[in-house]
């Protein structure tokens, strides 16, 4: 009887410790408060036309500023997920990045595209569609200068629902990309269904390219079938020049990664597009002396 009552006890115990730890509960108490307290930031990591080297659009990646400490998206979002707090969290990352990435289309003239990711419980919500309307009349950004971006689980897990959303999304011109493409969650059914403007390669694709013969194929033959499907290929997790000249070289549209540039602050970001529209404005005004 005793050693049956030590066994719950322990259960108890260490469902507790695995549940509720101090250390979660501390986080999910200041979560709540992350957002009043004005402390979630935006990164911008741009992102690359792979033939001409030209900027085409930003990622924001949101960071939460704790304490002066700067968390990253996998510590705190799985938590706000659970709690539903990544929905008015979603808000502010939409109205936070339409309103920089307008500020920066106006400042600089270039034809900024911002990408913004999405939870599944965002999508979820019956005013999304209204939210995001909503959103791009306040900062003005237009509908085609916004993409989100779904990660390929939960579009195939809903993918009916999904599809719903999506294209009444798209009806707003907003563009769909589907992020970490390829991983884990493979079904070609759904591919000709959905209406989707570019594939996200998941980084791990790229990670032993070009060094593994197998992995190469594999992002070449991806990168064909996105074209034949008439959807663009972003490929995620450019490390090196051989990935990037790789990527050049099989026709891939579009590169993001540390090699090409890292996700920054608002004003590291609007320094780069600043330095870089007036380049090509410089380019421009002078092909012959461009080489
Ligand atoms: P993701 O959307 O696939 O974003 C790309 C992640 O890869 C980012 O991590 C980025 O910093 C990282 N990355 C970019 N280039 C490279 C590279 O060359 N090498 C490597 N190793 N990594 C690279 P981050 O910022 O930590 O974000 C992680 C994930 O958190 C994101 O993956 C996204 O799923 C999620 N996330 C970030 N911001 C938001 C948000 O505002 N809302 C939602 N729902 N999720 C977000
Ligand atoms: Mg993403
Ligand atoms: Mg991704
Ligand atoms: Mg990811």
């Amino acid at each position: 009887q005793a050693k049956s009552r030590g066994r719950n006890r322990v259960q108890v115990f260490s469902d507790k410790m695995v549940s509720v730890t101090p250390d979660t509960l501390l986080l999910e108490n200041d979560l709540y408060k992350a957002l009043e307290r004005d402390e979630l930031r935006l990164h911008f990591q741009p992102q690359f036309d792979c033939r001409s080297g030209r900027i085409t659009g930003a990622e924001a990646l949101l960071r939460w500023d704790h304490g002066g400490r700067l968390i990253p998206p996998s510590d705190f979002i799985p938590l706000a997920e659970e709690t539903g707090l990544i929905v008015p969290m979603g808000e502010w990352v939409l109205q936070r990045a339409c309103t920089m990435a307008q500020q920066w289309r106006e400042l600089s003239g270039w034809p900024l595209r911002i990408a913004v990711n999405l939870s599944a419980l965002q999508l979820d919500q019956p005013d999304l569609i209204d939210t995001v309307a909503r959103t791009l009349a306040e900062t003005g950004l237009p509908a085609t200068a916004l993409e989100l971006e779904i990660t390929e689980s939960v579009v195939v897990r809903e993918s009916l629902r999904a599809a719903d959303v999506l294209m009444q999304l798209r009806a707003l011109g907003v563009g769909i990309a589907i992020d970490d493409f390829g991983v884990g969650y493979s079904s070609f059914a759904y591919l000709r269904e959905l209406p989707v403007d570019r594939f996200k390669l998941d980084r791990s694709f790229l990670s032993a390219v070009p060094q593994s013969g197998g992995d190469s194929r594999l992002v070449a033959a991806l990168i064909a079938m996105g074209h034949r499907l008439e959807v663009g290929i972003v490929a995620e997790g450019v490390e090196t020049q051989a990935q990037a000249d790789f990527l050049k070289a099989h026709g891939c549209d579009e590169a993001q990664g540390y090699h090409l540039g890292r996700p920054m602050k608002e004003e590291a970001f609007e320094a780069l597009l600043m330095a870089h529209s007036s380049e090509v404005a410089q380019d421009n005004a002078a092909p012959g002396d461009a080489q």
